[in-house]
Parts: C-alpha cells; sequence; structure tokens
C-alpha cells in the first residue's frame, strides 16, 4: 500500500490484524506523512527524509514505529529507523565496503570469507533498513545492490559453488532479511542445502524478532525444525526492544529446539554506554537469548556518524566481565576485511593514530580508528 495517508496509531494497534505480519508488511511506513502518525517528526529528521530521497531507501514497521518514544528524538528506536541528517555528510575514509564482502563474493550470492563457513546473501531487501547497516550499500542504496541486474537471477551457481566445497559445513542465510521471503520459498531454500551432504549447520540471520515479530509463527518454526541443526542469529541493539511481542517470537523459535543468539552494534548516542549495554544484555538472558558478538561499529558510507571509539567499547567490555553472568559478555569484535578482530589487547593494540589489528591467520593490517 502506497497510500500517504496517516492513521491514528492507538486505533491500529487495537486491531485483530495488527498480529498478522503480512498486513503490516503492507502497511509499511514510507512517508513523512505516514510516520507523522507514529511521531513527533523533528526539521532534522523531515529535512534528512527528504535528502537521502534518489540516494537511500527507508521503510518502518507498524510494529516498530509503535515502540518509538513520541516526542525524544534521542530514542534509540528512532535513530536505528528514522532517516538523519549525518547520513549524508561525507566523512574520512568512509567506505562503501570496509569489512571486504565484495572481495570475498565468490558467485552472486556467496560470500566464502572462513575456511569452513560461508554467507548465503538470499535477498537485499529488509523489514526495517537499519540508518546503521554495514551493507548498507546492498541494501539501502537505491543504485543497487551487490545483485544489480542479477538480483532476480537462479540461485544454481550458487548452490553449486557450496556443492563442489565441501568444506564449507556452516551456511549462514543472510541479505537483506531471508526471512522476507515467505516460508514455501524459505522452505525450498533449505530443502535444497539439506541436501548437500557437507552442509552440517544452517544458520538463519534475521532482524525480524526485533522489527516485525508476528513474522516467527509457529508454522514457520514447525517449518524450520524440519531442517535441523538450525540455528537464529538476531540483532537485538537496545533493552526497549525486549518487547512481549520480541520474547514469544525468540519463545517459539526457541521451544522448537532452535537456539537463539544476539549480535549487537555499538551505536553512538544509541547503546554506547553501560547501562545500555548491560540492560540489554541481561535482558536477553530473561528471555533466553544468548550474547553472541558486539560489533564495533564499522567506517560504513552513510553510516560514520554512528561510530564510537575503541576505548569506549572496550570501557563497557571491561564492566561487564566477572560483575555480570559470565554469558552476558558478548565478544567485542571489529569487523575488517581480515575478518573478525577480537578487541582484546592481543588482537588490537594501539599504534599513533589507530590500531594494529591481527587475524585468526596472524595477518595483521593497520587501522584508522579513533
Ligand atoms: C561473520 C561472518 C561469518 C560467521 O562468523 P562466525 O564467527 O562463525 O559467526 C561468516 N562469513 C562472513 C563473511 C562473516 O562476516
Ligand atoms: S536488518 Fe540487517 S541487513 Fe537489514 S538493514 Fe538491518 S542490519 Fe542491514
Amino acid at each position: 500500500m502506497l497510500n500517504d495517508e496517516s492513521v491514528d496509531a492507538d486505533a491500529y494497534r487495537n486491531r485483530p490484524e495488527w498480529n498478522d505480519w503480512t498486513w503490516q508488511m503492507q502497511r509499511c511506513i514510507r512517508t513523512a506523512n505516514q510516520l507523522e502518525s507514529w511521531i513527533k517528526i523533528t526539521p532534522d529528521e523531515r529535512k534528512a527524509i527528504d535528502n537521502i530521497k534518489g540516494k537511500y531507501q527507508w521503510r518502518i514497521t507498524p510494529y516498530y514505529a509503535s515502540l518509538m518514544d513520541p516526542v525524544d528524538p534521542r530514542c534509540p528506536i528512532r535513530l536505528q529507523a528514522v532517516p538523519a541528517g549525518a547520513e549524508m555528510a561525507p566523512f574520512p575514509d568512509a567506505e562503501v565496503d570496509p569489512v571486504g564482502d565484495t572481495y570475498y563474493r565468490k558467485t552472486n550470492r556467496i560470500i566464502h570469507k572462513y575456511p569452513d563457513r560461508a554467507l548465503f546473501l538470499i535477498t537485499s531487501v529488509c523489514p526495517v533498513y537499519c540508518r546503521h547497516c554495514t551493507r548498507k550499500y546492498h541494501t539501502s542504496d537505491l543504485k543497487g545492490s551487490y545483485f544489480g541486474e542479477a538480483e532476480g537471477a537462479s540461485f544454481e551457481q550458487d548452490y553449486a559453488y557450496i556443492e563442489s566445497h565441501t568444506e564449507i559445513r556452516d551456511i549462514i542465510l543472510s541479505g537483506g532479511d531471508p526471512l522476507t521471503y515467505g516460508d514455501r520459498r524459505l522452505e525450498e531454500i533449505l530443502k535444497r542445502l539439506r541436501s548437500i551432504r557437507h552442509v552440517e549447520i544452517i544458520r538463519v540471520g534475521s532482524r525480524y524478532p526485533v522489527f516485525l515479530p508476528m513474522r516467527i509463527t509457529k508454522e514457520f518454526c514447525q517449518m524450520l525444525s524440519r531442517y535441523h541443526p538450525i540455528w537464529f542469529q538476531t540483532h537485538f541493539n537496545h533493552p526497549k526492544e525486549i518487547t512481549q511481542d520480541a520474547a514469544a517470537a525468540c519463545d517459539r523459535l526457541l521451544s522448537h529446539g532452535i537456539p537463539v543468539q544476539n549480535q549487537t552494534v555499538l551505536l553512538k548516542g544509541i547503546n554506547d554506554n553501560i547501562d545500555a549495554i548491560r540492560a540489554l544484555m541481561t535482558g536477553l538472558q530473561t528471555i533466553r537469548v544468548r550474547p553472541y558478538y558486539l560489533f564495533h561499529c564499522d567506517n560504513v558510507a552513510g553510516v560514520s556518524h554512528f561510530m564510537t571509539t575503541i576505548a569506549k567499547g572496550r570501557e563497557i567490555m571491561r564492566a561487564l566481565l566477572g560483575y555480570s553472568t559470565g554469558f552476558s559478555s558478548p565478544k567485542y569484535v571489529l569487523t575488517t576485511r581480515l575478518g573478525k578482530i577480537p578487541l582484546t589487547e592481543e588482537y588490537a593494540s594501539s599504534t599513533d593514530n589507530g590500531y594494529r589489528v591481527t587475524n585468526y591467520l596472524g595477518q595483521t593490517m593497520d587501522i584508522r580508528h579513533v
């Protein structure tokens, strides 16, 4: 539905269709006027919505908009989803792909960077476009995605790559958000992957538990459980996102034997403080979701304004380790062309203008980071 009408937010939330994910997807917010039904848009937000036109796409599910603080522009939900002027500001050293996804791209959809596992980017579409997406070029840039013209191409060459690389035992479905496809399409993909003997585990990376938990239906979980071992990786960034709906979605996955792990991005002004991260990590435990990674924000074009310092990240990690349940502490890492670098002294030592990082193979590179 591309109409520009505003709605009565309270009445909307009370409709029985609110819990139907397809109804929500058809009513995603794409204009300032629609967003105005949920929050009081600031002049900067309004200007940014105009300025990014023709450059970045944005959209927000009604469910995620309903978590926003209607008056506080610094609300961590708003900052993740509502465009900001800073996205268009040039930033020193910013790159479209600082983590080298394109460098390790072996087929249209396969990124094979580590020996025994590969990313399978099955779509470039997401229900909400995170303003801080590492693959912002792929997901949000209107000039195109990694797929370009090949968006609709057959998956055969991607399957063939996995089939011929018997060292791959772990496939991570990612994108974009894989759950944007319907269950039937996803089942075809899982069935095909399961026909490959050396694929031992399949991970599904999705932010639907945070953006539209209604997508995680019982039927969907039952379908997934037919292709075990399946692991789920999601992306909560702030304790405000741990709602009853999100908890119920994670519970449905867990009760079908699907472990749920979480990856958080450390974002300036959103969660770069001890209280937010501690509440997030302990809150995730109460819904039985295991903290896995804390990603340092990379210098991605259009995302740089969210970068914080490694010193800050380390300070937050020091406040967790030992003070809280062992698995409150995710692994704090920086993603580089050399892979994920644990941000401990052993793997990242400071230099005059940044850090010298070392990967698991002992390869080193210097990065400029404040
Ligand atoms: C992060 C990542 C993986 C998975 O890494 P794990 O540490 O096993 O979770 C695989 N491939 C690519 C390209 C990645 O960026
Ligand atoms: S859900 Fe993931 S892939 Fe999609 S915009 Fe957010 S970070 Fe990027």
